[in-house]
This record gives C-alpha cells, sequence and structure tokens, in this order.
C-alpha cells in the first residue's frame, strides 16, 4: 500500500489529559465519499490534499500528523466509502486498513445534512467492534438549511463521542483531536451495538462465530459470521483458504432456513436492520425544515440532468469555458508578451553580442517566455474545471453522459477521469485505479491520454490565433474538447469491437448535492494547477529550450553566411532600387539566411532527416522538430516553434513575427491537420511513464504508444489529403 506522508503543521493544545501514555496515536478518518474528509485531513494536518466534490478523489493512503500537547497523532485519510462490504477498491483498502492495521482511533466523518445515509457506515463500524468519533462535518450547512440536530442525545443513543465540525473552515478540528486523544486513552469497555437483527440471524451469528476459523481470521469472529451470511467474497475466500468447508455449508444452511422462515435472503434483512438502526436513532434527535439541500439539488437536477436539456446545456457550458480561455485570456496574456519582450530587450541593451546573450535571448526568454504567456489561459481553463468540481456539478457530467459511455462499454465513472483530463493526463490515468474491472480500468488508461489536456492549450491558442484569429475560440472548443471527447468515445467503441468484448458493470452514479464553492477552494484548486504549469517551466521547458537553442546554433555553417551577406551588401551597394525596395529586399535575404543556417544546423539535420515521416500532412522539417520534442511535453512544441520560427537579428521574442511567421508557412489546412496530430499522439513523457506503470504490463504499454502514433498520423494525413482533395487550402 502507497503512503505519502505530509508534513505536519501541528494543531497544539494542550489539556491536562494528555499528560500520560502513549505518545502516539494513530488516527484513521473514514467516511462517505464527500463527507469532508480530506478537508478535515487538510485542518488536521496543515496539508493540502486535493479535496472536490465527487467520489473517489482519494485513491491513496494520505497520512499527516498533527500535535496535541505531547502526543503525536498519526493520522490517515481513507478513501471514501459507504459500506464495508469490499465490493470497490475503496471500500476494500478502507476496510484493510481497519482491520489489519487497527488504529487507535476511527473517526468516522459523516455529512450532518444527510445522517440518514451516512450513518449507515458508522453501524458496520460498530459491528467491526470499533467505537468511532462521530465528526457531524458540514455543520455550517446544517445551520443554514435550519436542521436540528440534538447531538447530545445522539451521542448518548449511540454511546460514542460526536464533534460537530466545519471541514472547510477547519472549526473544531481540536477537538476533534481532543476527543480522538481521550478515547484512545480511556479504560471504558465498548459495548456493542448493532441493528436489531432478526433473531434468527443474531442466533446464527452466534453459532458460527464459535467456529475456530473464523477466530483465527481478522476482526471479531461475530463479525466474519455475520460477513459470511451476506456473501462477502473476501471473507468467504479466506475461510475456504483456511479450509473452512464446513463453515461454508453451515452459512448456507442458515441462509436457507432464514429465506425459508422469514421470506427474504439475510444479505436484505441485515442491511434493512442497519438502516432501521439508523431510522430509530434519528426519530428523536433529527429535526429537518421542509425544504433542505437535497431539495433544492433536485430542482436544479430538473433542468441540468433533464433528458433532452442536460446535453445542450453541458456543451454550453464548455463552448463557453473554451470562448473564454481565449478571449478573457488575451488581455492578461499581451501584457506578459509585452513583458518578456521588454525583457529580451533590456537583455540584449545591457549586454554586447555573444553566445551567452543569444543563449539568454533565444534560448530561455524565447522558449520559456514563449510559453509562460498562455498562463492565463491555462488559468482560466483550470478556473473552469474547479468550479465543475467544486460545485457538483462535475458528477452531473458523469451522470448524464453515463448512458453514452455504456454504448462503448465504459460508465459514467470513467467520465469523470476524462473531464479532468482536460487539465493533465496524469491523474487522469491514475484515477482509473478507482474502476473495480480489470479491463474498464485497461481500456481506460489506453483512453485517457486522447483527452486534450491543458499542455495542448497553447498550441491550439498560439496556431489558431495566428491562423484563425476571429474564430480562435470555436478552434480551440473544438480541439480541447469536442476532438478528443470524439476520439476517446471512438477509440472506446473500436476497443470494444476489437480487443475488449465483456461484460457491462452496472453501478450507482452518486450524485453529491450542489454547492456553492468558496472563492478561497476555487482559487486554492486553479493554484495547485497551476503550480505544476510553472514548475514544467523552470524545469522540463527550460532545459528543452536550451538543448533546441544549442541544437540551432551549432554547426554553424560560415560559407553560406558570407554568401548571403555578399549578395545582402550587393543589394544595399545597387543603384538601380530605391531606399525601400532594398529594406524589403535585405529583409527577406535576411529571415531567409536565417532560415537556411538554422536548416544546416544540428537541429535542421535531425528534422530533414525525419521530415519524410510527415510528408503526408505537409509537415517539414521544423513542424517535424516541434512534433519530435513535443514527446517530452507539449508546452515544448511551442517553445521550439519560438526558438525556430521567430528571429529577428537579435533573436528577440516577438510574438507578431511569430505569428505572422506561422501564418507564412502554415496554410490553414496545415494548421489544422498539426493540431490533430498534436492532440492525438503520446502527450509527454510523465504520461507515458504513468501509463506504463498503471499497465504494469510490457506488452499494453508498447500497444499504447503504437497505437497513439499511428492514430496521430492516420488522421492528420488523412485530415490534410482529405481537405485537399476538396479543394482546401
Ligand atoms: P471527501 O470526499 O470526504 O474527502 O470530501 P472533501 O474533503 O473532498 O470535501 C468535499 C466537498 O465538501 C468539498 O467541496 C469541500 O470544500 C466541501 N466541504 C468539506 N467540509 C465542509 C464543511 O464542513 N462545510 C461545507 N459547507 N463544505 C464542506
Ligand atoms: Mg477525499
Amino acid at each position: 500500500m502507497k503512503t505519502e506522508v505530509t508534513e505536519s503543521r501541528g494543531v497544539v493544545e494542550t489539556p491536562e489529559l494528555i499528560q500520560s501514555g502513549k505518545k502516539e496515536v494513530t488516527f484513521a478518518l473514514i467516511g462517505n465519499p464527500n463527507s469532508g474528509k480530506t478537508s478535515l485531513f487538510n485542518a488536521l494536518t496543515g496539508a493540502h490534499q486535493h479535496v472536490g466534490n465527487w467520489g473517489g478523489v482519494t485513491v491513496e493512503l494520505k497520512e499527516g500528523k498533527a500535535v496535541l500537547g505531547n502526543t503525536i497523532c498519526r493520522i490517515v485519510d481513507l478513501p471514501g466509502t459507504y459500506s464495508l462490504s469490499a465490493y470497490s477498491i475503496e471500500e476494500k483498502v478502507a476496510r484493510d486498513y481497519l482491520l489489519n492495521e487497527k488504529p487507535d482511533v476511527v473517526i468516522n466523518v459523516v455529512d450532518a445534512t444527510n445522517l440518514e445515509r451516512n450513518l449507515y457506515l458508522t453501524v458496520q463500524l460498530f459491528e467491526l467492534g470499533i467505537c468511532p468519533v462521530l465528526a457531524c462535518n458540514m455543520w455550517d450547512e446544517v445551520q443554514d438549511k435550519g436542521i436540528r440536530i440534538d447531538v447530545e442525545l445522539l451521542s448518548r443513543l449511540l454511546d460514542i463521542p460526536i464533534v460537530t465540525t466545519v471541514g472547510k473552515t477547519g472549526k473544531n478540528v481540536q477537538k476533534l483531536l481532543t476527543a480522538g486523544v481521550e478515547l484512545a486513552r480511556s479504560s471504558t469497555v465498548y459495548r456493542k451495538h448493532s441493528g436489531d437483527l432478526p433473531r434468527e440471524i443474531q442466533s446464527a451469528v452466534e453459532a458460527l462465530a464459535q467456529d475456530q476459523v473464523l477466530s483465527s481470521l481478522e476482526g471479531p469472529p461475530d463479525w466474519a459470521a455475520l460477513k459470511l451470511l451476506e456473501n462477502d467474497r473476501d471473507v468467504t475466500g479466506m475461510v475456504k483458504e483456511r479450509g473452512g468447508e464446513t463453515v461454508l455449508q453451515r452459512v448456507r444452511d442458515a441462509q436457507e432456513t432464514i429465506l425459508s422462515t422469514l421470506g427474504e435472503d439475510a444479505e436484505s434483512l441485515i442491511a434493512e436492520a442497519r438502516y432501521g438502526f439508523v431510522a430509530g436513532a434519528l426519530r428523536e434527535t433529527l429535526k429537518k425544515p421542509v425544504r433542505n439541500r437535497i431539495e433544492i439539488s433536485d430542482q436544479i437536477d430538473r433542468v441540468l440532468t433533464h433528458q433532452a436539456w442536460a446535453f445542450p446545456v453541458f456543451f454550453f457550458f464548455m463552448w463557453a469555458l473554451f470562448q473564454a480561455t481565449f478571449v478573457l485570456g488575451e488581455i492578461p496574456k499581451q501584457l506578459i508578451e509585452k513583458m518578456v519582450e521588454l525583457t529580451s530587450h533590456l537583455v540584449v541593451m545591457s549586454m554586447p553580442e555573444s553566445m551567452i546573450r543569444s543563449l539568454i535571448v533565444e534560448g530561455i526568454i524565447g522558449g520559456v517566455g514563449g510559453v509562460v504567456i498562455f498562463l492565463p489561459n491555462i488559468l482560466i481553463l483550470f478556473l473552469g474545471i474547479a468550479i465543475m468540481e467544486d460545485t457538483g456539478y462535475m458528477a452531473r457530467a458523469a451522470f448524464i453522459t453515463d448512458r453514452i459511455m455504456h454504448k462503448v462499454g465504459l460508465h459514467g465513472k470513467s467520465f469523470i477521469p476524462m473531464l479532468m483530463g482536460m487539465g493533465c493526463n496524469v491523474p487522469a490515468i491514475m484515477a482509473a485505479r478507482t474502476l473495480e474491472s480489470e479491463s474498464d480500468r485497461r481500456k481506460t488508461i489506453l483512453l485517457s491520454p486522447l483527452i486534450s489536456c491543458s499542455a495542448r492549450l497553447p498550441v491550439y491558442v498560439l496556431i489558431a490565433g495566428a491562423l484563425f484569429p476571429r474564430h480562435a475560440g470555436n478552434v480551440i472548443f473544438m480541439f480541447q474538447f469536442i476532438f478528443g471527447t470524439l476520439a476517446f468515445f471512438i477509440m472506446a467503441w473500436i476497443f470494444r469491437k476489437t480487443l475488449f468484448r465483456g461484460e457491462d458493470h452496472p453501478f450507482v452514479m452518486e450524485l453529491p448535492p450542489y454547492r456553492l464553492p468558496t472563492f478561497r477552494s476555487v482559487l486554492i484548486h486553479m493554484w495547485q494547477r497551476a503550480e505544476h504549469f510553472l514548475k514544467k517551466m523552470g524545469g522540463v521547458v527550460l532545459v528543452f529550450s536550451v538543448i533546441i537553442w544549442a541544437l540551432s546554433k551549432f554547426p554553424h555553417d560560415h560559407s553560406l553566411e558570407e554568401a548571403y551577406m555578399g549578395q545582402i551588401t550587393a543589394v544595399e551597394n545597387s543603384s538601380t532600387l530605391n531606399p525601400e525596395e532594398k529594406n524589403e529586399q535585405i529583409n527577406r535575404m535576411k529571415s531567409e539566411m536565417k532560415t537556411e543556417l538554422v536548416k544546416k544546423t544540428s537541429i535542421g539535420r535531425i528534422g530533414t532527416f525525419i521530415a519524410p515521416v510527415f510528408k503526408p500532412m505537409g509537415f517539414e522539417w521544423r513542424e517535424a522538430v516541434a512534433l519530435l520534442t513535443g514527446f517530452v511535453a507539449k508546452e515544448v512544441v511551442v517553445s521550439t516553434m519560438g526558438v525556430l520560427y521567430q528571429s529577428d537579428e537579435n533573436g528577440i521574442v516577438d510574438n507578431e513575427r511569430l505569428h505572422s511567421e506561422i501564418a507564412r508557412t502554415f496554410s490553414p489546412l496545415k494548421g489544422i491537420a498539426f493540431m490533430f496530430f498534436v492532440l492525438l499522439y503520446v502527450p509527454c513523457i510523465v504520461a507515458l511513464v504513468t501509463v506504463i506503470k498503471e499497465l504494469r504490463s510490457v506488452k499494453w504499454s508498447i500497444f499504447s504508444v503504437v497505437y497513439q502514433l499511428v492514430l496521430a498520423w492516420v488522421v492528420a494525413a488523412a485530415v490534410f489529403q482529405g481537405g485537399r482533395l476538396l479543394g482546401f487550402q
């Protein structure tokens, strides 16, 4: 099991009770998805784990520390889970942790606005013999909605400590910690509660629990007995391993007796008993106002998940988002452009001409600066994703696409990683872990890279901005959203027909209530992703810009330069041309010289060598080089183009020049083919490594790379050749 240790900021409070006993107390946070575990975890430990309003954010165990007096609290954030039945990976991870690691304190985080459902898990903790501290989270919403909960009475009824908390603000987390440590220290013997099981089941449990095989398992024997009656796959498997065939036979007999005497199977009866217990506990302690959040959410959902409206509305949202990335991004982008330009001018003015100056101006500022200018566009995209996530709309998007996803052999649950993939493919690929079946997982890993990630956005903004300035927003929407999604669905469909035939796995799609996202949480989410982008600028983009720069400087063809210079001097001295004509000719020759000189350098030779591969889509050596370097990261495509295309004699970054150079060398059709290629081939080294790690198979990893390259090549060539046949340029 992978655990990630986060540094502590520490929550400090020193009541007397902490003076004695064990120095380290282990806490485990468990609760339904969206109950606010990660928020509480962050508030407790000072960590910044990702928080999102949809199920399945936390796949791995996150670990952090908090300090209370002289006690160190080790805190683990378990994956969100509705039950402890080990049906899904999350449930299994959470359950195994409780059984094997035996944390000192279990904190059961519940969404207090929805206790009816959240306490179902609490009852199952009771069954496991665990006395949790109940964190009644979302207490701010409880108050806003006018829900009344008699916390004291509930605490007495359930016989567990309860602390009301607000995960978002960290309210009462110290109390929670204190309650946990107190509980760990207390000597009171835990009194077992559970739902009032029907007598037949209760006696079957008691009888089975006597068996030796059951007492040799982790966890209380009567819990194991209950699980066996529920047909729990894991526990049944373990009993089988230990040769408990006779117990299993007795379980089957008991199940039959129960079915014939009570008219219902044991599994449903046990579930019913749990719900009954919860309903009973809440009867006197919970008063809800007539209209609550769930109902308001239902009202909104009437429109947003409406059979006819849902899709148009969803598409409109996405279209608006990508228009915004271009239109709203343009002004700050120009501002950054000016700043980058100014910096290069300053360097040029303050340094004599030299290799070092060229490295700084052309390599570093030209390369990195050429990509940094897209930060505003990327921030807007991330803002959009963060809002969709935090409001709960993301889960709706998954819900409404569920039916289409089924048609291609996936389900709605894969759609959220897909949307997240528009930020970055890497977490999207990793999120495939939450899928239960191996073939779903593999398929999702293979498909995720097709979704256009934010690193590809700068390429579209650049090319579309240069070639289709009036429709750039629409072009970006098409590439960033429509084409990537289409590729995803078409390939999913092809995979289903060829490689992954097989069954569907139905599941319940959880719709969390809509929430107004806080300004702060949206900003934090946006920033977390932007930080990643900026780190790339200082890292791989910088390194590769310098490499590309060096490769584009050496070897230098002096004789070619001299020949050009000779011609230029001849024009200068010519008496037949007027000054304007002279200037124009000289400028043209200078830029031609620059291009021809680069063509003779290492990068030019590499480009010329691989260019024939790209002939069918009309790409020449510079595009070939840009695509080659794009393997590293898609931002590098832009920085490479920056280094190779824009060039005044000082090598200063000048976006107008870059735009006009692109407009000069790219026909619209070639530009579109280029964007298709960028969309479809391997996203970047990190994504590639992640795919390999997650697929855990050499064969599938090779397949993944090959199919993406072939797909990119075929589509780009088909677009280019097809377009030409139809008479486009
Ligand atoms: P997890 O799935 O249990 O880890 O839940 P998260 O910590 O990811 O939180 C889910 C959503 O609920 C996020 O949008 C949080 O900002 C929000 N949230 C968490 N705690 C609270 C709270 O106490 N009050 C309110 N209003 N929102 C909260
Ligand atoms: Mg979480």
